[in-house]
């Protein structure tokens, strides 16, 4: 079974996330389904399945990604508080989650969790603007 972050015409990837760039040592997503109002994921270049995989350099590198995305999510959406996750359970490629939390909305005061959820999507002009947003905040081309 190939894995969806290292192949970019994964059938599974086009369904669950848009693609908004490269960052020096990860790729910038999308999540299709914005229950939490800019959400996004930060994917490691090249393939690691557990943390402890990974050299110190891409370590330092992947957090720094990491530290961007969310500056960038703060200033664009001013989340209460921003959620980090590191699962893999389904797709076992180094990967986190950055999920702006939002006062008396959902999972506020608990971890962000999808299943079981209803799936908000938005407009594709929504989605463009978002990715244009991310992308100019994070210098991406
Ligand atoms: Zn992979």
């Amino acid at each position: 079974m190939s894995c969806m972050y290292c192949d970019n015409t994964h059938e599974k990837r086009a369904e669950l996330l848009i693609e908004v760039g490269k960052l020096p040592h990860s790729t910038l997503f999308i999540l299709k389904n914005q229950n939490h109002l800019g959400r996004v994921v930060v994917a490691l270049d090249g393939h690691r399945t557990e943390v402890y995989e990974m050299t110190p350099e891409e370590r330092e590198g992947f957090f720094a990604d990491v530290a961007a995305v969310s500056k960038a999510m703060s200033e664009l959406f001013h989340p209460d508080k921003i959620n980090y996750g590191i699962f893999g359970d389904g797709v076992p490629h180094v990967h986190m989650h950055i999920v702006p939390k939002y006062k008396d909305q959902l999972q506020w005061g608990h971890f962000f969790w999808d299943k079981g959820e209803v799936e908000v999507t938005l407009s594709d002009a929504e989605y463009q603007k978002m990715v244009e947003d991310y992308k100019r905040l994070l210098n991406i081309k």
